[in-house]
């Protein structure tokens, strides 16, 4: 498997009008094509950070990012960011916060638009199109957060915490939902949560952070030799207590 991802000796300090925030320590670790990894901290050490990171939105302050090979900033390569809470703007139909991302990055072309919205069809959409999000669940607005980010066509998958703002019932169903998804579209996906079993339930690696400033503590690799893997089947699967 060829490395997608890879992060070299990265650290990050914050600085404020009053002090500095050690927040990402010496930190190294790669993501193969295709593959589901996760992060797993505790509140504060670091993981959203590291998304930020990722996605270009802040700079190491030493340290070296690669994607597939290349420096970040010199890769064109569309990066999806999923964040915990849905985004969707409640003025805009569903339809129309699908197309947003494509909007704003000036890439609303015939050609996406018709595969942005052929991802609604295919994913039990449809028939929202033109509602608006307050008339939907919360387990359908993720999916709809989702489609708004495959929309973009992303070469890697970036998931920050995205079900801690669902009840346990609705979460587990949802965490179903997204990786089925996830799976059929094939991508490489990046999650960071505080929850263990969810990565366990939906991981290929499993990297365990420290508290901040975020360092790793252990890689577990998660197989479960299972032909039809979905999180729920994980969860019911004997492995599952072991590799907790
Ligand atoms: P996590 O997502 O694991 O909860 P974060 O990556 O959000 O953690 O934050 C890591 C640490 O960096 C925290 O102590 C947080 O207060 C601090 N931090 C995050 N963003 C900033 C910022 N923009 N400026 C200063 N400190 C920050
Ligand atoms: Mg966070």
């Amino acid at each position: 498997m060829n490395k997608i991802l890879e992060m070299k000796n990265v650290s990050l300090t914050y600085q404020t009008m009053t002090d500095e925030v050690n927040a990402i320590n010496n930190l190294s670790f790669y993501c193969n094509n295709g593959e589901f990894l996760s992060l797993v901290g505790p509140s504060g050490c670091g993981k959203t950070t590291i998304l930020s990171l990722i996605s270009g939105l802040i700079t190491p302050t030493s340290g070296k990012i690669l994607l597939e090979g290349k420096p970040l900033q010199e890769n064109i390569m569309e990066i999806g960011y999923m964040l915990q809470k849905d985004h969707l703007l409640p003025w805009r139909n569903i339809e129309k916060n699908i197309l947003f991302g494509l909007e704003i990055q000036g890439k609303k072309t015939k050609e996406n638009t018709t595969k942005a919205l052929q991802l609604l069809d295919k994913y039990g959409l449809k028939d929202f199109r033109k509602k608006r999000p307050d008339e939907l669940s919360g387990g359908m607005r993720q999916r709809v957060a989702l489609i708004r980010t495959l929309a973009l066509n992303p070469s890697i998958l970036l998931l920050d915490e995205p079900f801690s703002a669902l009840d346990y019932q609705t979460r587990l169903a949802v965490t179903d939902d997204v990786y089925g998804i996830i799976k059929k579209e094939g991508k490489t996906t990046i999650m960071v949560t505080h929850d263990i079993p969810e990565s366990i339930s939906m991981s290929d690696k499993v990297i365990v952070l420290s508290h901040r400033p975020a360092t790793i503590k252990k890689v577990y690799e998660i197989d479960f030799e299972m032909e039809e893997r979905t999180p729920l089947n994980c969860r019911e699967n004997p492995k599952f207590s072991r590799f907790f």
